[in-house]
Order: structure tokens, then C-alpha cells, then sequence
């Protein structure tokens, strides 16, 4: 028996299974292609791996996305570039994938961020066809398997059976690459970031997953698999009674509560609903804006937008309208180098400067409200004025819509983040002009608390359990209670299930939860 571990907080699960550990072999390419230039292979290569995706994409997201990104000239360009400056096709290829990683890397927001891997598993997919060829490395996992890789690929969850393996160990990864957010949001066993020890582990020995402490147990002896076996029953026997709720209302001292979810996708809004949630308390709309080369068209829009508001089915909808900006710049608007880009022109302030891209989406998702309960709400409102500036444009919107006698609904609600310090000191005023507040407390503890989200240096600081932080929470609940309107949470603390008896004492009546947590904390309001 030896344990492998990491720092890493992938997913909180155990999972006890057979390792099956993935061989990424390519096919042998005939000789006579080396006889070809470098531009000729990458092009060939390129076109190769843009069959592949379009054969898998019909009905995923990710090849979807996948798709559309193949097609951004960047890569193109990128790679051209190096083979100018004398590099091969595969040297080319990967420093091209190592520079536009670091651009993505350099992204604040989680789900943004993620997208690297997307990028990574793009360019690995041209690398392995430029080598020779793709082949199935997952042939032969069976059920319960723990797949076991030095790095796992968005495509690679594409092509596992999710509802059928245990779990995954990998070499690399945070708790922000898209492997974590897919155990996550998949109930799965996950432990990422263990480096080289990986290699340490050979298919058909038997490994526990240990995710919440981030351990992998190898080849355990009876003790410990007893131990983790009871742990396990015990989660289960947990799980059960959350399901039991998970698909009811709950409530907290006669006063119901809402669990939403927060969504970053179709796809998740599907699941939360699945999953039980009451609606969804934010539906993030920066994925149709990252994951193209233009600017989404406002038809484009609408049709994300309808589907999520049919998934929804009758249950509430709320889009946030774009929340980009400074450091997560997208290549078709025009963003400057700045020295403090999370000062600096984000979200509102951008949808409010290029008013005719705001103006597209808000006619997308008001059309969208005529097929169900959508609600609006603005990201990162500072003062008065911009949320004064953003209901202007959204009333210009329904004025051209009326004349253009096309269906919303007329009584749409509107609801501001409560995600900076200053919102939070005006919050009196702005609840009298909005309809509800939703808490952004990963945005709120930074700038409260001066610390970087992001940055591993002032993590402590970083903490939306500090004083400072739940005053803010309380005096935005308060303005919200005084003004007679909603206030929920839609930061990572609502997911919390530490911090839910304490959320609901102080008057918390709306929880936007990740997919996964909706169940606890729908269990956890149940206990209270
Ligand atoms: C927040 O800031 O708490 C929030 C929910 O928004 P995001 O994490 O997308 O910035
Ligand atoms: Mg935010």
C-alpha cells in the first residue's frame, strides 16, 4: 500500500475502484510525409482534426465549442507564425498552444479559465494527428474503472461514459480545470494535481480516491478499505435523505426558500433542474461571447437563451447580461492593456460603452422572456447611475421590440449583483430601483478585503467568512428587507453547507448553488 497526495480540492467524493490507466498511443505515420513541408503537414493536421471534432460535435457542448474554436484564425496564425521563425510543424504547434494557455491563464473568472483546457485538448488532438493519428485510449475501461491520465481532456469526458466510472486521478490539473468542474457537477471521485507519482499506479490495481483529503490509496490493505468502505455507506445513506429532498421546497422558520443554481451552459441548466434546483439565480452568458471569434448575433443569443428558458420549465431563469472585461478580454472587442484590469473596464461598464453589442443581447433575452421566467440582472453595478443607464437601454430595447411587434414580456424583473463594496453602500438606494439583489460574494470578498481571488499569495485574506465581508452581506440583506425586495446569493459561499444555518438566520431567502451542492443545501435548509 502507498498513498499519493496533493493540495488540490477537486471534488469531495471517495471512490474505491480498478485503476485503469489511459495509454495515449498514436498511429505510425508512413515516411513519405516527412517529404512535405512544415505548413503543408500543420494544414493537413489542422483539417484532419476539424473532421474529427465535426463528426463527434452533433448534440455535445464541448465539441460544439471545440468546433468553433478550431476554427479561430489565432490558431492558425499562431502556428504559422513559429513555422516562419524556422520551427517544425509539431515544435510550432505546441509553443502556439503554450502561448494562447497563457492568455487564457491569465483570466480572473473560474469558468473563462477552465477554457484553457479546451485549447490544450485542441492542440494536443492536431499534435497527435500531425504525429500520425488519434486512436481511443479508453478502449477497455469498464465499469467503476478510476481512469487514470497524466492530464485529462474536455474531449476525453466527452468520450467517457460519466455514469459509469468511479473517478479520475491525474499528474496535473487546479481546482479550476474543467476535469473538476465536470467531477463536480457529476458527483464524481476526483483527485488532480499528484504530479509524476501518477506513474507510480498500473491498470488493474485497486485505488481509493479519496477526494475531500485528496489522497489516492494504492493497492490499500484491509483496514483502510474497510475504514473507507464504512465512510462510503455512511455518504450514501447522506445522499439518499438529500435526494429525498432535493426535488421539494423547503423552508426556514414558515418563510420558503429557493435553491437555484448557477449555470455556465445549457447543458447545466439542464442538469440543475434534473438535479432538483428550484431555477436558476444566474445563468453566466459569458460562454457564448468566449467561445467564438465574433461577437454571438442576437439570434444566436435567443436561441441559447430560449433553450435554457425552456429547460428551465416554468422555474425561474436569470440571466446575467456580459460579465467580461480587463483581464478576460474576447479578441473582437477593443481591450487596452491596463495596470489594475479588475479596476478596470468590466461587465456594466463595458455592456454600457458598447451600447449596440448590449442592446443584442437584451433584445435575445427579452424575446426569450415571452417562453418563460426570465429575469435580467447586471454585473458589477457600482452606483446609481449604472443601474439607472442599464434599465434605459433595456426600456429602449422594449420599445423597438413593441414596434417591431415582437413578444416579451413587458414586467421583466431586474436585479443588480451585489458583488462590489460601493453597491453594497448604496444598496438602500438601488433597492428601491430594482426588483432583486443577488450577493456575487467571490467578487465582494476581494474587493472588500483587497485580496486577489486568484492569487495563492493573500488566500487568507481572501475569505468571505471575514467580518468585514458578512457586514457587507447583512447590510445588503437589510436594504434588500427594508425595500421589499428579493435577495439571494449567488457566490460560492451560497454553496457553502457550513455556512447555510447562518445565511438563513440572517435572512437569506435565496440560495444559488453550484449543480452539485443543490441537494445538501436544499437537505441541509430541511435540518435547520
Ligand atoms: C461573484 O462574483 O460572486 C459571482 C457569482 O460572479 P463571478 O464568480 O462570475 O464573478
Ligand atoms: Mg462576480
Amino acid at each position: 500500500m502507498f498513498v499519493l497526495s496533493t493540495a488540490v480540492v477537486a471534488s469531495h467524493r471517495v471512490a474505491i475502484g480498478r485503476a485503469f490507466v489511459v495509454e495515449r498511443g498514436v498511429a505510425p505515420r508512413a515516411v513519405e510525409a516527412c517529404d512535405r513541408s512544415a505548413l503543408e503537414c500543420f494544414n493537413e493536421a489542422l483539417a484532419q482534426s476539424r473532421e474529427q471534432i465535426e463528426s463527434l460535435a452533433c448534440g455535445s457542448d464541448i465539441f460544439e465549442a471545440h468546433l468553433e474554436m478550431i476554427d479561430d484564425p489565432m490558431i492558425a496564425e499562431a502556428v504559422a507564425e513559429g513555422i516562419a521563425q524556422g520551427m517544425d510543424a509539431a515544435e510550432a504547434v505546441r509553443c502556439a498552444c503554450e502561448q494562447i494557455v497563457a492568455m487564457f491563464e491569465a483570466i480572473d473568472d473560474e469558468y473563462l479559465r477552465a477554457r484553457k483546457d479546451d485549447v490544450r485538448d485542441i492542440f494536443a488532438r492536431i499534435e497527435a494527428n500531425l504525429l500520425g493519428g488519434v486512436e481511443n485510449p479508453f478502449e477497455g475501461v469498464q465499469q467503476g474503472d478510476i481512469v487514470v491520465d497524466r492530464e485529462l481532456f474536455p474531449s476525453d469526458m466527452a468520450q467517457l461514459d460519466l455514469n459509469s466510472i468511479g473517478g479520475f486521478v491525474t499528474a496535473l490539473g487546479s481546482t479550476t480545470s474543467h476535469i473538476c468542474i465536470v467531477a463536480r457537477n457529476h458527483s464524481l471521485a476526483a483527485v488532480v494535481g499528484v504530479g509524476d507519482a501518477v506513474g507510480q499506479i498500473a491498470t488493474g490495481q485497486t485505488v481509493i480516491v479519496d477526494g475531500a483529503q485528496g489522497r489516492v490509496v494504492v493497492e490499500p490493505d484491509e483496514a483502510t478499505l474497510t475504514l473507507y468502505r464504512e465512510q462510503m455507506a455512511q455518504a450514501e445513506r447522506e445522499a439518499q435523505l438529500q435526494g429525498a429532498v432535493a426535488h421539494q421546497s423547503v423552508s426556514y422558520r414558515g418563510k420558503p426558500i429557493k435553491v437555484y443554481a448557477n449555470a455556465g451552459s445549457v447543458e447545466d441548466v439542464e442538469r440543475a433542474v434534473a438535479a432538483g434546483a428550484d431555477g436558476i439565480g444566474l445563468f453566466r452568458s459569458e460562454f457564448l461571447y468566449i467561445s467564438s471569434a465574433a461577437e454571438p448575433t442576437e439570434e444566436e443569443q435567443y436561441e441559447a437563451y430560449l433553450a435554457a428558458a425552456r429547460a428551465c420549465q416554468g422555474r425561474v431563469l436569470t440571466i446575467r447580461t456580459l460579465d467580461i472585461g480587463g483581464d478576460k478580454a474576447v479578441p473582437y472587442l477593443n481591450f487596452e492593456r491596463e495596470e489594475n484590469p479588475f479596476l478596470g473596464w468590466r461587465a456594466i461598464r463595458v455592456s454600457l460603452e458598447c451600447r449596440e453589442m448590449f442592446h443584442r443581447q437584451l433584445r435575445a433575452l427579452l424575446r426569450a422572456s415571452a417562453h418563460g421566467s426570465v429575469r435580467v440582472m447586471f454585473p458589477m453595478i457600482s452606483c446609481l447611475e449604472e443601474l439607472r443607464q442599464a434599465k434605459a437601454e433595456l426600456e429602449l430595447c422594449k420599445g423597438q421590440l413593441e414596434r417591431e411587434g415582437v413578444a416579451f414580456d413587458r414586467n421583466i424583473e431586474v436585479g443588480v449583483m451585489i458583488e462590489t463594496p460601493a453597491a453594497v453602500l448604496v444598496a438602500d438606494s438601488l433597492a428601491c430601483e430594482c426588483d432583486f439583489f443577488s450577493i456575487g460574494t467571490n467578487d465582494l470578498t476581494q474587493y472588500i478585503m483587497a485580496a486577489d481571488r486568484a492569487n495563492s499569495r493573500v488566500a487568507k485574506l481572501y475569505n468571505p467568512y471575514s467580518k468585514a465581508v458578512l457586514r457587507a452581506v447583512a447590510m445588503s440583506l437589510d436594504a434588500a428587507n427594508r425595500a421589499d425586495i428579493e435577495c439571494g446569493m449567488c457566490g460560492e459561499l451560497a454553496s457553502d453547507s457550513a455556512a447555510t444555518a447562518m445565511l438563513a438566520d440572517m435572512g437569506l431567502s435565496e440560495f444559488s448553488v453550484n449543480v452539485g451542492a443543490v441537494a445538501e443545501i436544499k437537505w441541509t435548509i430541511s435540518k435547520l
